[in-house]
């Protein structure tokens, strides 16, 4: 039995990790459940899987959640800080870091701190402080296993493999607007952005999809977990998002692993690994498949991979300040303060106005977090 904490269980990820331990109650044991402030729906999990503490950030309804719960055997804890050191508790196997954006960091770092096993979604994490992230995994021996198809795909196909990798190729779907002219990318609202052609996924991701951003947040999302070189990773449109990504080995040989576009799959095997379980989910169909393709991305039209591209060769705080930028900037445009093809623009003013820090600290991450928010933030009212 695998005693899981789930953080952000109210998000998609989360709904869907709780739908991987529905069909494997033998294997998996629910002890905490968190969320930012969807009440109902943490009150609801907490009755249906029973864990042992549930923890809300939005310290406003604990009442709410706490009263609901009282019948049960369940505590209840509010607040960011309950939130970042209810990961500590002994009777914890695994974290599932499911927590959207920079929100996630605490939670996540504290995890590995205490020496659990984190299946991480929250790619933010890595793209904030990959380096701290890294290490204090390495100090602890405390496993990070990807959840993010991509990267999980790329761990699958390491798999068995004891040399070193030649290059890896992460797939993208190339989002909504993938055959959009600049003209009319101007033009896009929030619900078209909102449309991701194959995933289902909270609006932050797909909003970053739409971008490109997300794609360039799981290059550095890679660097960091698979301790790559810039040029040892290749971005592949694939809008068929059936190949998850590949790695090419030293004797040129490439695997892959393709699957349908269900998260359960990649969830499912973090807590299972290094098993696999079995899952009744619906098969790949080749009829499905009689076109793969595959072809470069377009930086010009997209220029917030590129932008990725520069915060990781950067390096220091700079990809923390892109991360700070871009949650603002997806913020406004999800409330229609800031048009589309604005959104690399705000990413791009901001790191060139934060001041460079070559090897921040943990505090230095914080405030580079809190003052690339301001930046941000003054520069979308200004465009107003
Ligand atoms: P959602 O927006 O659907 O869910 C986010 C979760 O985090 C919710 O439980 C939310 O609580 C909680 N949360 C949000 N803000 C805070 C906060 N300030 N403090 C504490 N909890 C907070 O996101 P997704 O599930 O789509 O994504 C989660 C992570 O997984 C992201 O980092 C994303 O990039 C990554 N990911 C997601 C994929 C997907 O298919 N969805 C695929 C690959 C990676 P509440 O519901 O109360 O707001």
């Amino acid at each position: 039995m695998k005693r899981i904490a789930i953080l952000g269980s109210t998000g998609s990820i989360g709904i869907q990790a709780l739908e991987v331990v529905r069909s494997h109650p033998e294997q998996l044991e629910v002890i905490c459940l968190t969320a930012n402030s969807n009440a109902e729906l943490l009150m609801e999990q907490a009755k249906t899987f029973n864990p042992d503490c549930v923890v809300i950030a939005d310290e406003e309804k604990y009442t709410i959640v706490r009263d609901a719960l009282a019948q049960y055997p369940i505590k209840v804890y509010a607040g960011s800080d309950a939130l970042a050191q209810v990961v500590e508790q002994s009777n914890i196997d695994m974290v599932l870091a499911a927590i959207v954006g920079y929100a996630g960091l605490p939670s996540t770092f504290n995890a590995l701190k205490s020496g659990k096993a984190v299946a991480l979604a929250n790619k933010e994490t890595l793209v904030v402080a990959g380096d701290l992230i890294i290490k204090t995994a390495r100090e602890n021996n405390a496993p990070i296993i990807p959840v993010d198809s991509e990267h999980s795909a790329i761990f699958q196909c390491l798999v068995g493999e004891y040399g070193p990798v030649e290059k890896i190729y992460l797939t993208a779907s190339g989002g909504p607007f993938l055959n959009h002219t600049q003209n009319q990318l101007r033009l896009v609202t929030k619900d078209d952005a909102l449309k991701h052609p194959s995933w289902v996924m909270g609006e932050k991701i797909t909003i970053d999809c739409a971008s490109m951003m997300n794609k360039g947040f799981e290059v550095i999302e890679a660097k960091w977990l698979f301790d790559l070189k810039p040029e040892q990773i290749e971005v592949l449109v694939h809008p068929q998002s059936i190949v998850h990504s590949m790695v090419q080995l030293k004797d040129g040989s490439i695997k892959a692993q393709l699957g349908r576009t269900d998260m359960k799959l990649p969830i499912r095997y973090a807590f299972s690994f290094p098993e696999r379980w079995e899952s009744g989910d619906k098969r790949l169909s080749f009829d499905d498949m009689r076109l793969l393709e595959f072809r470069q991305p377009d930086t010009e039209k997209f220029p917030c991979l590129a932008l990725a591209y520069e915060a990781m060769n950067k390096g220091g705080n700079v990809p923390c300040i892109l991360n700070a930028a871009n949650e603002i900037a997806v913020e406004a445009f999800l409330n229609n303060r800031l048009v589309f093809t604005m959104l690399p623009k705000v990413l791009a003013a901001t790191m060139e106005k934060h001041h460079f820090i070559a090897n921040p600290t943990f505090d230095d991450y914080l405030n580079t977090n809190k003052e690339a928010r301001r930046i941000a933030t003054e520069i979308i009212r200004a465009m107003a």
